[in-house]
């Protein structure tokens, strides 16, 4: 890979994805073999996120939201049901 490749995706800290704010920008931190950063969600949780697929929008949360739309259909309670609700009204305020 090119470094131009390489440098293609980048973030800054504090950058907004959806329901994951950048927390933590490290060049050398890599997930599957792409480089990554660290989001908190607006659920609090933290998770390592590839800068690709951030860019490309296949991440928009820690995968909360999409357990609570889950949730919803089946009418099932969670454990984190309240947390996910929270990021669930973040993302319809951000207009996600
Ligand atoms: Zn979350």
């Amino acid at each position: 890979m090119s470094k131009t490749q390489a440098n293609k995706y980048t973030v800054k800290r504090g950058q907004q994805f959806g329901a994951l704010r950048v927390v933590k920008v490290d060049a050398s931190l890599r997930f599957y073999n792409e480089r990554a950063c660290w989001c908190q969600c607006v659920c609090g949780q933290e998770v390592k996120v590839s800068l690709r697929r951030l860019h490309l929008g296949q991440y928009r949360s820690c995968g909360c939201v999409r357990e609570q739309r889950r949730a919803r259909y089946t009418k099932r309670r969670r454990a984190n049901g309240r947390r996910a609700l929270m990021a669930l009204n973040m993302l319809k305020r951000l207009g996600l």
